[in-house]
């Protein structure tokens, strides 16, 4: 059977270039709705259409010539944009609400966290991500398992750039575990560093492993990297074209890793004005994962406490003037979600509940979306390819019902079609 089997794929193989045997006929799509958001311009335009050619975007304008076996979309008055990207996912953890973070790595097998991983990466399709960037708590480079899984096909799920394990001081970020499986769960988890040699080292081990950027621990859970480390670290990174995000919710924690040279801060919780500056001056990002008043609600529906409406106001008027004073400063605001904790709804619904948060703080629908969008393909090395739609860039987009321009808290929900590299992905 086998030697059939070789001989027929020999033949197959060697008849010659004139013998066309497995070529798919290129496959247009051409999208009509009644609103365009350009991220370029990051202006709402009205009656754009888009010509997709297999996996990427051919044209966009008005009245645009087609293919005769182009599929038309006719999308109404509904609203185009570019796929969302979520530059701060943790799809191989989950924590419950009232357990330690480390509960989720100490109970559930990496097979198990792969498998859960798929469920999260169809919703994040569904919710119309079309790009997530996973920073780490993976295990043992669990998240490169799952980009090779989604980029092969064996389950659907959004392009996935990943971190590999977090690099950091020597204790990670593992806490309120018996003392006796801290180093376990932490070397599980974390890639913990002593000294300028081991950080380099750590880096190294890390593109050697494929990944896509490298993300620190400007500060863990006591220990702090040396400013030496942390510069060893972006140093080795840069030589070979990768950048470093530090997660660093502390002001203070914040000022070695500006100096050490890194490309984004996540978190930044109520960073100085000062900081801001510096930040802004160096071209450095934020990661806002703040959260918004739905994430406030979720959090109380899933303990059975009553709340009022107020007191979602008042649990995310913090947040909300952080994001005020990010955009003060001209600090490039990024969206990342870091949802990983159980609120009993979809992952991809709780990521979007953190983008919606900018809104809620002020931003304008255009300047929301720029920081799911052209803000975030910029500061995951994708600038012109995703977070756009326009000639060349890979075909990611989503298709909003309602009015993304005057109602985006009730439009960003209404995901009518998710397309990923040419596929609808979603559709409803
Ligand atoms: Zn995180």
């Amino acid at each position: 059977m086998a030697k059939a089997l070789s001989a027929a794929l020999l033949i197959l193989f060697t008849i010659g270039p004139g013998f066309v045997y497995s070529q798919t006929p290129d496959k247009y799509y051409l999208l009509k709705a009644g609103q365009f958001y350009d991220s370029e311009k990051n202006v709402f335009v009205q009656d754009q259409q888009v010509l997709i050619k297999n996996n990427l975007v051919l044209e966009v304008g008005t009245q645009l010539t087609v293919p005769p076996d182009t599929e038309v979309l006719d999308l109404g008055d509904a609203t185009i944009a570019p796929g969302l990207i979520d530059a701060h996912s943790h799809v191989l953890l989950e924590q419950q609400s009232d357990e330690p973070l480390a509960v989720d790595a100490m109970l559930m097998s990496s097979e198990a966290r792969v498998l859960r991983a798929a469920k999260f990466s169809r919703s994040y399709l569904d919710a119309g991500f079309t790009t997530i960037r996973d920073l780490g708590n993976s295990g043992q480079y669990l998240d490169l398992e799952v980009r090779r899984a989604i980029n092969r096909g064996y389950f659907p799920g959004p392009r996935m750039l990943v971190s590999g394990p977090i690099i950091g001081s020597m204790d990670g970020q593992v806490d309120g575990i018996p003392l006796a499986d801290f180093d376990r769960i932490s070397r599980q988890e974390y890639s913990m560093v002593s000294g300028v040699e081991e950080a380099k080292k750590a880096v190294r081990e890390h593109i050697a492993r494929g990944v896509d950027v490298i993300k620190i621990l400007a500060i863990g859970n006591r220990l702090v990297l040396s400013l030496d480390e942390m510069k060893a670290i972006v140093e080795t990174a840069h030589a070979e074209r990768l950048t470093v995000t530090a997660h660093c919710d502390r002001d203070w924690a914040a000022q070695n890793a500006i100096e050490a040279g890194v490309d984004g801060i996540e978190h930044a919780y109520g960073f100085k004005p000062s900081t801001l500056e510096k930040m802004a001056a160096k071209g450095i990002y934020v990661v806002p994962t703040y959260g918004s008043t739905e994430t406030i609600r979720a959090y109380y529906e899933v303990q059975n406490q009553p709340y009022t409406e107020q007191d979602l106001k008042d649990n995310a008027a913090g947040w909300n003037k952080w994001t005020r004073e990010l955009k003060a400063a001209d600090v490039t605001i990024v969206a990342g979600s870091d949802a990983y904790i159980d609120l009993k709804r979809p992952r991809g619904e709780l990521a979007k509940q953190t983008i919606w948060g900018y809104a809620d703080a002020g931003l304008s629908p255009e300047d929301v979306l720029q920081t799911a969008t052209i803000n975030a393909a910029a500061a995951l090395g994708m600038k012109d390819q995703i977070g756009v739609i326009k000639p060349g860039a890979f075909a990611d987009i989503v298709v909003f019902g309602g009015d993304l321009k005057t109602d985006i808290k009730t439009s960003l929900y209404q995901v009518k079609m998710v397309i990923k590299d040419g596929e609808i992905v979603f559709r409803k």
